[in-house]
This record gives structure tokens, sequence and C-alpha cells, in this order.
């Protein structure tokens, strides 16, 4: 029997939600429960009709409640037996209702088209349906006092629509208008014109500076390019509406729903070789990042200039968003030609999130604006000691453990530079402000060198290390709920494993909170470490070395100097992709896993290589011979599916978590749901935080609460 959990927030309290949520699920069948927390209404329902129940629960909700976002987690069954209405959730734990920013909703959207609305042509219009959010709020409640609003007394309408229960600003509070809200330095004009003639504008936006510039001129977009220090990562392309997105990319129905979610994400599709867009905006990657405006401000920008613009976070490379006035024409001055500031302040920077649709769900491969700071919703029984989880080195978040919940921050980024560092430090104090905690326990990666490891050292606070691999499979257990035991698969590109060598292409059986590393890799050695990560040459050396052939890091991999020992799955995707000539080298993180994933797109044989597995141990020195004399980047990914599917198998477990980045990677992970399924499997996968190195605080934050845990 399927089982949904479903999570809402928006105005679904003291609505008669849950009478209504009883009646339906006893309507349709369904046994399960629902609960009130503070971050809003959470319910399971488990029965043949749980979908229904799901699209009836929006279509038929009580007039007075509305709601702002639902989230559905997939479970496995659990025989759940009656319907309750549980306890409202302990409030003593502020588990405030900080709601992400939410994309403009249609009736603004009119309204600031309308030549006869009060709002028409404001920037800064906003209801209780949509507006920013968790980038204004400064404490909780969430109140107005407690918002960068603060400052904006309310003129007497605004005032009136804020106390009128028939209003849609009804208590909206970053209310706001032309006559008492916030401003634009500059006419809006100032910013068009010089998108029109080619400048790089840099524009305050909801969570941060944004550079834009318009995506069809290549001479502008290569000037960005040199000005931010960027090779050759693409750029996302910010389109006025879903016809401009269809002109430049291949868009699908789920695609589409995507991008005009109220998260209103970046949405990576597949390019159209016509896009129009210059060859600069994503140089020569079959793959596009699109989003739709979120804000008034940038509808009515885009109504001005009805072209697709190229919107990247206004920063220098390696530095978090600016989001103060000060800030920004410090640090963009000789980046923009022109700013565009506005006088609401933003509490702290949130960039854009990107994501992949996929059948069902949404695929996170950045989570910031839209989506943070919703909790992930945990169950069990909640915890007593409050876990801080301080993440990774790379594509950083932080989280906290709250009992039956975990809020995962915003994306903070790469922690190589002071600023980024600084980032790092203000994100993890906003976090203890914002829900009043101070942790008992840090929980950090097991590599010592990483900057979040050695803060985490200098707390003062009881320090529990989680393996990197172990955090990636608990993240993806904790949001699906996985009972033990089951198979947990992490695939990345380089984690710190228990031996002292660089893990990645691992197999664990999770059983009673111990992790057995049952599987992996057959090991390699990386020659030249940091540059194994940027140049395929070196893991393909690596691999040529096992076999005794010779290359020209031949000498290095003798001496074993600066050569680390393997088993890393994305590596071995760089070295494949190196041989077949897909791509020589990572000018930006992934870029040869996404080129192999575009080249496999366009075969259509999925007859996996030879990959023997002797002691749990996958040898790829078959695979690479065949792979040499014609290479298959569709085969390749075919082999790496049915390895999964054959170590479920073997493990004699029903459920598989995939998480890692190499599960990013679409192709790979619908290979791989299908192989398992066809094993008689389920593959869960992940469904609100990053399969990247973005959702190892959860995991972290999951494992340092249970005592059971120890990374051996
Ligand atoms: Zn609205
Ligand atoms: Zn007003
Ligand atoms: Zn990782």
């Amino acid at each position: 029997m399927p089982r949904i959990r479903l999570t809402l927030t928006g105005a679904v309290q003291g609505t008669g939600f849950r009478p209504f949520v009883h009646r339906l699920a006893g309507e349709l069948g369904l046994s399960g429960w629902v609960r009130n927390t503070a971050a809003g209404v959470v319910i399971e329902v488990e029965g043949a009709s749980a979908e229904e129940f799901r699209l009836r629960l929006c279509a038929e909700c009580p007039p007075a409640a509305w709601i702002a976002q639902l989230e559905a987690t997939q479970l496995p069954p659990a025989r759940l037996s009656g319907f309750k209405i549980l306890e409202s959730e302990d409030e003593d734990q502020p588990v405030a209702a900080i709601l992400p920013d939410l994309a403009t909703c249609p009736e603004c959207l009119a309204e600031i088209r309308d030549p006869d609305a009060r709002r028409f042509r404001y920037p800064f219009t906003n209801c209780t349906r949509c507006g920013p959010r968790f980038t204004i709020v400064e404490s909780i409640p969430y109140d107005r006092p407690h918002t960068t609003m603060q400052g904006f007394a309310l003129c007497g309408d605004c005032a009136a629509e804020y106390r009128d229960p028939a209003d849609r600003r009804f208590h909206a509070q970053p209310i706001a208008c032309p006559v008492c809200g916030p401003r634009l330095s500059e006419r809006l004009e100032c910013a068009s014109e010089a998108l029109k003639s080619g400048q790089i504008v840099a524009l305050k936006g909801i969570g941060g500076y944004q550079l834009l510039v318009d995506a069809r001129n290549e001479s502008a977009v290569a000037r960005l390019r040199e000005r931010k220090s960027r090779e050759a990562k693409p750029f996302a392309v910010l389109a006025p509406d879903l016809e401009a997105v269809r002109a430049v990319a291949e868009v699908n129905g789920e695609e589409a729903g995507l991008l005009e979610s109220a998260a209103a994400p970046i949405v990576l599709l597949r390019a159209r070789p016509d896009s129009g867009l210059a060859a600069s905006v994503s140089q020569g990657s079959p793959w596009v990042g699109v989003m739709l405006p979120c804000s008034p401000l940038h509808h009515l920008l885009l109504d001005q200039f009805p072209h697709p613009v190229v919107a990247t976070s206004g920063n220098r490379v390696g530095e978090p968003i600016c989001i103060t006035k000060g800030e920004a024409e410090a640090r963009l001055r000789g980046i923009a030609d022109v700013f565009l500031h506005h006088d609401r302040p933003i509490a702290r920077p949130c960039d854009d999130s990107v994501a992949r649709a996929r059948p069902g769900g949404v695929s996170l491969l950045r989570r910031a604006r839209g989506y943070a700071p919703l909790p992930v919703w945990i169950g069990g029984n909640g915890l007593n000691s409050c876990v801080l989880a301080v993440g990774g080195h790379l594509k950083n978040t932080v989280a906290l453990h709250l009992g039956r919940q975990v809020v995962l921050s915003q994306h903070i980024g790469d922690l190589d530079t002071p600023e980024a560092r600084d980032a790092f430090v203000a994100a993890v104090e906003d976090l203890e402000r914002l829900y009043r905690r101070r942790p008992e326990v840090i929980a950090c990666d097991l590599h010592p060198d990483y900057f979040s490891t050695v803060w985490a050292g200098e707390q003062g606070v009881l320090v529990r290390p989680v393996q990197h691999h172990h955090a990636h499979v608990a993240a993806c257990a904790a949001e699906n709920g996985l009972e033990e035991p089951y198979l947990g698969v992490a695939w990345d590109g380089t984690g710190l494993g228990t031996d002292g060598s660089i893990w990645g292409g691992e197999f664990f059986l999770v059983e009673r909170g111990r992790f057995t590393r049952i599987g992996h890799l057959r090991p390699f050695f990386l020659p030249g470490g940091d540059a194994a990560m940027r140049e395929g040459e070196r893991p393909a050396a690596g691999l040529l070395h096992e076999l005794g052939e010779t290359t020209r890091f031949t000498p290095l991999l003798k001496t074993g100097f600066q050569s680390v020992k393997t088993t890393s799955l994305g590596r071995l995707f760089d070295a494949f992709a190196y041989i077949g000539g897909i791509a020589p080298r990572n000018r930006y993180e992934g870029e040869a896993g996404l080129r192999m994933e575009a080249a496999a797109l366009a075969e259509s044989d999925d007859s996996p290589y030879e990959l023997p597995v002797r002691d749990w141990i996958a040898d790829w020195a078959p695979m690479l011979e065949e792979f040499r004399r014609a290479p298959s980047p569709r085969r390749f990914h075919a082999t790496l599916a049915g390895w999964i599917a054959r170590m479920a198998r073997r493990a004699g477990v029903r459920t598989v978590a995939l998480s890692g980045g190499c599960f990013q990677n679409d192709l790979l992970t619908r290979m791989a749901v299908a192989a398992l399924e066809e094993a008689g499997c389920r593959a869960a996968l992940h469904q609100r935080v990053p399969a990247n190195d973005g959702g190892l605080a959860l995991g972290q934050a999951v494992l340092a609460a249970d005592e059971r845990y120890a990374p051996e």
C-alpha cells in the first residue's frame, strides 16, 4: 500500500483544517494521522487512494485555509491502522513557522500590470501568498517588527488591508505600497536601458545582488565572464515567461511545473541548438539553467526588456553573494556597469536555488531561495539535546537538529576563502539565534583539514565526527523515513574514508544503526593531489597504471608522491570521459559527468559492459578495455546502474538509498531505479535536500543524534 507524508505550510492552522483532513481520509478509506507542528501541518496517509488524497487535499481545502507549499515524501508501507488527529507538537521549542521566499502570485502579478491598481508597477508588491519571508525575518515570531520591514510604517490603506480578514493582505507582514513601502534607488528604466546597450547590471534581488546582462549579446556576456573570472561554468538565464523558456530549452510538463512553482528555482534543462543565446552563456554545455522571475521587480524589469538575460550571483569568485549596497559597490565595482539598489534590507544571503525535475519529484542541486529553511520532518520520539551539524567543505550547508525536525540552512558555498568562512560562521549564528538553541553536540566530517571540522573543534562543545558517505546515506534515509536494514549507495567525487583513503564508490549495509562497508569500486591511485579533481588525464593514468601501462604520470605514481588511493566513482566518470574523448577535464565541478550524461542521452544501446564483482569489489578493468575500443557513455551508465541492482540482490535487502553527487545525474538515477525495480527492490532518492554535499549536514545531524552510530 502506498504511504505518503505531506508537510504543509501556509495558513493551515486554526482553519478547521485538521477535521477536514480527518473527514477526507475517512472518506477515502486511508489510515494514518495528522499533527500540527510549529512548522506547519504534517500528515501521513497509507492506502490505495493516497495519491487521490493528495490531489483532493488541495482542491477541496477549507476556504479559510491556504496552502503555501505542500511537500510530499513517498514512504515505505507501515501498515498504519485507523486515522488519528495527534496532539500538537510541544511548542516550547520554537520551531518557528519561517517560510521560504515565495514567487509572485498571479493576483499580485495582475495588480502590478493594472494601470488602475494602486500598486501599478510597484516592485515590492506582495501578499499572504507571495513575497519575501526567510530573507526578511530577523527573529521569531514572524511579525512585522521582527522583519527588515520594521522601518516602514504602514500607510492608512495598507493598514486597512492588513486588518481586514477578507483581504488577501490580512496579516501579510511584508505588505507595502508606493506610498509607504521600499523604493528603488534609480528608475527601473536605467536598468532596462543598460541591458539594451549591453551593459552589466547589478540588481538587488530577493536574497542578494544578481548580475544581469543581455543573454543574446555575445560581447556583453563575454565581458561578464572575463570580469567575473569565470572561465567555463555555464551562466543561468532568467526568461520573461514560459514561452521564452521554450525558445531556449526543451521543457516537459514536470519542468514547466517546477519553473512556475512558488520556489521558482533555476531549472536545469536541455539547451536548444537554436536558442539564440550567446555562445558564452553555456560555453558549449548541452544543458542550460533557466528560471522565471521570482519577484515583481524581476517581472517589471523583464516587461521593459522582454528577452532572456543572464542572471548570476552578485559575488566575486569564491565569495558569498553581496546583500548590502556597501558590499555590492565595493566588491562588484569593476564587474557591474550600473547598480540598481532598493531600501528593503536583506536579512541574510540566499542564492537562487538550482533543481532538476524528475517524474513525481524534484532533485535539488542547490537548496536556497524558495526552499530554505523548511525543516525536514524526521519523526521519531524527539531529542532533548540539540545537535548542530556543520556539513562538509564543498557546497557547504549547516543544520540544526531540533528533535523531530532538522532545519537545514541555505546553500553557503565552498569554504575556500576567508569571506566564505565568515559566511559559514554567520549562518551558524543565524540559525542558533532564529531557533534560540545552543548546540550540546556538534557533528562534523571525519576529514580533519576541512575548515568546518577545525571550526567544530574550537567551540568547546562535544564533537561527533561522521564519515562523509555515511552522512550522505543517512540524509537520504532520513528524508525517506527508511527502516533498517537497507542498502546505502554513496557515489561521489571525494570524501575521507575510515581507512584513510578517498572513498566515493561505496555500498553500506545499514543495520541497527551500524554502517558496514560491504562493497566498493576496485581502488586505483590518483596522481597529483588536487589537480586530479580537475584533469581527467590523471585518474585515467591511475586506471592504466593498475593495468601495468605507462603514461606520463607513471614516474609520479611509482614514487607514490602526492598520490592517493581512491574508490571514487566521480573520478571514474572523469577518467572514462577523458579516455572516450567526451571531456578532457573539469573546468568546473562535475563538468565531465554532465557531458557523459548528455552523450549517453544521444545513444540507445543499454547493454552493460562486463563488470566482474569479486569479494564485493567491482573490477572496472574489462569495462575499460571495451570502452577504449568503442566508447559508449550510455553503456557505461547502464553498467553502473546494473551493479547497484546486483549488489542489492546479493545483500538480500529490499530498500536501497541512493546518495552522493553522482546521483545528480538524472540518467544514472533513472537507470538505477529501473534496475532495482526489476530486481524487486525499492530505490529511495533525495526529495528535499541535495544528493551532493549540500545534503551532508542533514545526515550528520541525524547520525550524531543516534547513540548507536560510530564512524568505524
Ligand atoms: Zn501575492
Ligand atoms: Zn502603503
Ligand atoms: Zn560527498
